[in-house]
């Protein structure tokens, strides 16, 4: 039995005065809950939304690492940064990332290598544009994603998918369950076959795209949807708690 997430991410938003936004969604989440909840603030506040998380189920991640443990790579941020701070988890592969900085496959599953050699929870992302859903091509793009992005070496303890079809991120055009159940079903039974029935059965893979509290409750009745990565409602307490709510419901 897979265990649920929910994983907010804040994109580039936010503020110090945002952090009562943090608070006050860890003040809801005492140890333990029946969920992974996990929220990803922009770096300058990964330390302070740790703080304001402390004592609760709240876990923080960050939106991305590089590939490098240290060194000349200026901007950037290095996983064991990310650790050394205490939070859990990154996201790795957006594609805000891959379209902003063209990063590759390649470059994801780099990028995953250092989030786990840092002891961090890995949450990877994949999906497809609208041209490429519109050319009837969404699922040979998601397994070339999946075969270029995700290592073998992998394990359902420190790797979590999220299907984030790029035409539903930010726009409020969320896919359809039967959408999400073709691709979610796809990436289950890819990770059957490449890590064997228990390893592939273990993965949790999250929905990401205009995700609401109105809508969570039928997304997370769909079979393979293990939880979801949300943008623009996980900025508020209020419209993430709910969302979070739905889950707990569906496990
Ligand atoms: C995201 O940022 O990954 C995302 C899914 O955003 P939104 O929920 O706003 O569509």
């Amino acid at each position: 039995m897979r265990s649920k997430m929910a994983a907010g991410n804040w994109k580039m938003n936010g503020s110090t005065q945002a952090l009562q936004e943090v608070a006050r969604l860890a003040a809801a989440l005492p140890a333990p809950q029946p969920c992974d909840i996990v929220l990803c603030p922009p770096t300058p506040y990964l330390a302070a939304a740790v703080a304001a998380s402390a004592e609760s189920a709240l876990e923080m991640g960050a939106q991305d690492c590089h590939a490098s443990a240290k060194g000349a790579h200026t901007g950037d941020i290095a996983a064991p940064m990310i650790a050394d701070v205490g939070a859990r988890h990154v996201i790795v592969g957006h594609s805000e990332r891959r379209t902003d900085y063209n990063e590759t496959n390649a470059d994801v599953a780099a990028k995953t290598q250092a989030g786990w050699d840092a002891d961090l929870n890995v949450i990877l992302c994949l999906g497809e544009s609208a041209d490429v859903r519109a050319a009837g091509d969404t699922l040979s793009v998601i397994k070339a994603q999946l075969a270029g992005s995700v290592p073998r070496t992998a394990t359902p303890d420190r790797l979590v998918l999220a299907y984030e079809p790029i035409w539903a991120i930010g726009t409020g055009a969320v896919a359809t369950t039967a959408q999400i159940d073709e691709v979610h079903d796809f990436i289950r039974a890819w990770l059957v076959a490449e890590f064997g029935p228990t390893a592939g059965a273990g993965f949790r893979v999250l929905y990401g795209g205009s995700v609401k509290p109105d809508n969570a409750a039928a997304i997370f009745a769909c079979a393979n949807v293990d939880g979801a990565l949300v943008g623009g409602a996980s900025l508020k307490a209020d419209d993430f708690s709910p969302i979070i709510t739905s889950l707990q419901n569906s496990a």
